[in-house]
């Protein structure tokens, strides 16, 4: 019986969700498994990591990385806008309108 070939392409986008290791990951596809989104497939070639095939898609819950018994195999790059870093703000940096000159509307 002839067998159905099944093809996917990456579905192009700027977000790279997802950096993998070669050199460390074994091909398991445990993350791919156990993605939410489904945004990964296995790789055709035995061994190696799954293909991200919707990056866009990703929600960055990080179960794909601790899922991953190969310590560093595979790690979360979020999106530079959400990278954002809250820092407390110094009683001496926040001024009064006041000792600012003030708002002229005022
Ligand atoms: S990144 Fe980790 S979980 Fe995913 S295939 Fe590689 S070893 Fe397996
Ligand atoms: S972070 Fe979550 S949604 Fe994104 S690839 Fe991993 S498991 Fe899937």
């Amino acid at each position: 019986m002839k067998m159905n070939s099944l093809t996917a392409k990456v579905v192009p986008c700027s977000a790279e969700p997802l950096i993998f290791d070669e050199s460390l990951c074994t091909g398991c596809n445990r993350c791919a498994e156990v993605c939410q989104c489904d945004i990964l497939i296995p790789s055709p070639e035995k061994g190696r990591h799954p293909v991200v095939l919707y990056p866009g898609e990703c929600y960055y819950c990080g179960a794909c990385v601790m899922v991953c018994q190969a310590s560093g195999a595979i790690r979360l790059q979020h999106p530079l806008m959400n990278r954002a870093k809250f820092v407390p703000v110094k009683p001496e940096a926040v001024t009064s309108g006041s000792e600012k000159g003030g708002n002229e509307d005022e």
